[in-house]
Order: C-alpha cells, then sequence, then structure tokens
C-alpha cells in the first residue's frame, strides 16, 4: 500500500503585475539611475524636482489617502482632494478608494493574520511589501462596502474610474515633461519616475512595516503599532502610529507641538485657508487618561518581582484615581470657563468667579501631575 501523501499547503498566486512594478522600478532606481548618472551627471535641477514629487506623492497618500478619505479626521475643499487624487495616482498605490478600503479592514481587523491585510503578526516582509505579492484575498472586495461614504465624492470616484490612465499621466508625463523643459527626459524619467516611486513606495510601505515593530507605545498595548520620531520624519508624521491606531479619526498624528507631523501641518494650514474645514480633535482629557493608563500598567509590571508590590501597586493606583478625577474636574471647568466667554458680557462677574476656580483647579491638577510622574518614576 501506498503510503499518503501530504499535500503542501497551496499558496495564493502571485500577482506579476506588482512583482513587476517594484522590482523593475528598484532595479532602474538602484542600477541604472547611479550609471546614468556617472556618465551624464545630475544637476541641481534633478534633486530640487525629485524632492517636489516625493513629497508632493507621499503627501497626498498620507492627507489625501489616509487622514481625509480613510479616517475622515477632516473634509476637504474640491480643489484639495483633485490634488491629493493625482499626487495618490502618481505615488503609484492604487486608486484611493481601494487603498481607504484596504485600510478600514486594517484598523479594524488589525493583527488578526486572517483578517488584516498587512497584520504586522506575519512578519516584516509581509506586512512591508509580501502581501501585495500575491493574491492573500484580505485585501479589498470589488464592492467596497466599508466605503460607501466616499462613493458620494465626485472627485475620488473619478481617480477610481480613471486611475490606470491617470497613474501613467502622471508617472511618465511628469518626468517626460520636466525632461523636455530641462533638456534631459531620460535623467529626469529616472530620477523623477524611479528613484521618486522607490522613495514613495518604501517610506510609506514603513509604515505597515517598521511602524508596528519598531518604537514605543505611550498610548495602548493592545496592538502592535508603535510611536517612533524616526519614521515620523521618513513618512511625514505617520510614525507616531501608536496614537492613530487608537485615535485615528484625529487629524494629527504627532500630537504634540514638537512633534514631527507635516501632514498635520498642511491640514491646519489648508484650514486658514477654507480649503479644510471640521478637523476632529481628540479632547485631550482622553489622550492624558490614556497615557497615564500605560503608564500605570507599565510600572504594575515592573514592580511584579518585588516583595512589596502589593504595597506598591496600591500607592499607584491612588496617584492614578487622584490624577484621573484631577484631570476630569479641570477639564470639565476649563470647557465651561471657554464657554462662559462666548455668552452675555452680564455674566461678566459669573465669569470671573469660574476663571478664580479654575486657576485652583489648575494648580492642583499640575500639582498630582508632579506627584504621580515622581511616584512613577520611583519604579521605572
Ligand atoms: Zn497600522
Ligand atoms: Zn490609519
Amino acid at each position: 500500500m501506498k503510503p499518503t501523501q501530504t499535500q503542501p499547503t497551496e499558496r495564493p498566486p502571485l500577482i506579476w503585475l506588482n512583482i513587476f512594478i517594484f522590482s523593475f522600478s528598484m532595479l532602474l532606481a538602484v542600477v541604472a539611475a547611479p550609471i546614468y548618472g556617472y556618465f551624464n551627471g545630475y544637476g541641481m535641477e534633478h534633486w530640487i524636482w525629485l524632492a517636489i514629487c516625493f513629497s508632493f506623492c507621499n503627501l497626498s497618500i498620507t492627507t489625501g489617502y489616509h487622514r481625509l478619505w480613510s479616517h475622515k479626521a477632516f473634509e476637504a475643499h474640491s480643489s484639495l482632494r483633485f490634488l491629493f487624487a493625482l499626487g495618490g495616482a502618481f505615488a503609484l498605490q492604487n486608486s484611493a478608494l481601494h487603498w481607504s478600503s484596504d485600510h478600514r479592514v486594517h484598523h479594524k481587523h488589525v493583527d488578526n493574520n486572517d483578517k488584516d491585510p498587512y497584520s504586522a503578526k506575519r512578519g516584516f516582509w509581509y506586512s512591508h511589501i509580501g502581501w501585495m505579492l500575491r493574491n492573500y484575498k484580505t485585501a479589498a472586495t470589488d464592492d467596497y462596502a466599508n466605503c460607501r461614504d466616499l462613493k458620494k465624492d465626485k472627485v475620488l470616484m473619478w481617480q477610481h474610474k480613471y486611475y490606470v490612465p491617470l497613474a501613467l499621466i502622471m508617472n511618465f508625463g511628469v518626468p517626460i515633461g520636466l525632461g523636455i523643459i530641462h533638456g534631459d527626459v531620460i535623467g529626469m524619467l529616472l530620477i523623477v519616475g524611479a528613484v521618486r516611486l522607490v522613495l514613495n513606495h518604501h517610506t510609506t510601505f514603513f509604515i505597515n512595516s517598521l511602524a508596528h515593530i519598531w518604537g514605543s507605545q505611550p498610548f495602548t498595548d493592545k496592538n502592535t503599532a508603535r510611536d517612533n520620531g524616526i519614521l515620523a520624519f521618513l513618512t511625514f508624521g505617520e510614525g507616531y502610529h501608536n496614537f492613530h491606531h487608537i485615535f485615528e479619526n484625529d487629524y494629527r498624528n504627532g500630537i504634540y507641538w514638537w512633534q514631527y507631523d507635516p501632514t498635520k501641518w498642511v491640514i491646519k494650514l489648508s484650514s486658514w485657508f477654507g480649503l479644510a474645514t471640521k478637523l476632529r480633535v481628540t479632547p485631550q482629557a482622553r489622550i492624558e487618561k490614556a497615557e497615564a493608563s500605560m503608564l500605570l500598567k507599565v510600572t504594575q509590571e515592573k514592580i511584579m518581582h518585588r516583595a512589596d508590590k502589593q504595597q506598591i501597586s496600591e500607592k499607584l493606583q491612588l496617584e492614578f484615581d487622584a490624577l484621573v478625577s484631577n484631570m476630569n474636574e479641570y477639564y470639565a471647568v476649563k470647557k465651561q470657563l471657554l464657554e462662559s466667554k462666548r455668552e452675555d458680557v452680564v455674566k461678566k462677574y459669573e465669569h470671573s468667579l469660574l476663571k478664580v476656580r479654575y486657576q485652583q483647579i489648575k494648580m492642583n491638577f499640575e500639582q498630582q501631575k508632579k506627584n504621580w510622574v515622581m511616584t512613577v518614576e520611583q519604579y521605572a
């Protein structure tokens, strides 16, 4: 009797078009571009146009595809949406509708290897690029049922319908046009075409791979997303991915003023010109509470080996509770104060009373913040 042969588990079919695009552009960027440069040289105009087109493409993805369309973190004027549609086709990352559909699934089922289209739990290679090389069927479906709201956007649907011609016009037309103007068509095709595309692709892909592997988790450890300043620098602010995965509808990823988040600056700047409206921000109390809860959790884990862990744990909990209660009171009064400012001047007296109360509560809150940090630092 013949021994039964175990069938090798079948892998999904390869997507040859994607394999060709990724490998051919890489070959042009790392082999052809340096060789051409060695023999012919590049001028300042090549590097300036590389920087402009690279930024235009990446910002179209981060501001348009990601924060505007996938997360509805703000609303944008049609002129701005038109620019994002062109930049997204130039970045060659599929239509905004398809991209957003995938991305919404990523957030909904993050780290679920069967459902998250680029689950980081399947490793660096898979989450970076591998998920696009085979037909894994976790990606967006043809009906884009999770993007019904986006189907009302005429600019987005126009881009979806004409994605292929738009992608071809942007990726060949722009470099060739620049090449004619500056007298070096091949040089511009290599630098603004291939080098720019490879940089756009891999910096964006880092958000799915490295931003789920490398960095800190100051807000949540319920998923693999990380905050990483270096990645934020390479990805126009998207490196603050730990914050993003807990407060995904916030138009900011780097919430502090010192955090490098050009996407946030573009949205804010556009709002001053009336091109972006309804910017969504997470209430500060929720952000600070998430951060303090995470710190409490980490510190509790750190003291697990100590003999007096029970005592310390109770002390930490007490300080944390006091912090949260001060925090709630502070933000409630702050809100009241802002509201009363808008009201009638007759209520001026009440307003000044509230102001005094606010100052007192603010002092208490700041003091408790110091106590909390001091307590935690003792066991860090
Ligand atoms: Zn993510
Ligand atoms: Zn997102």
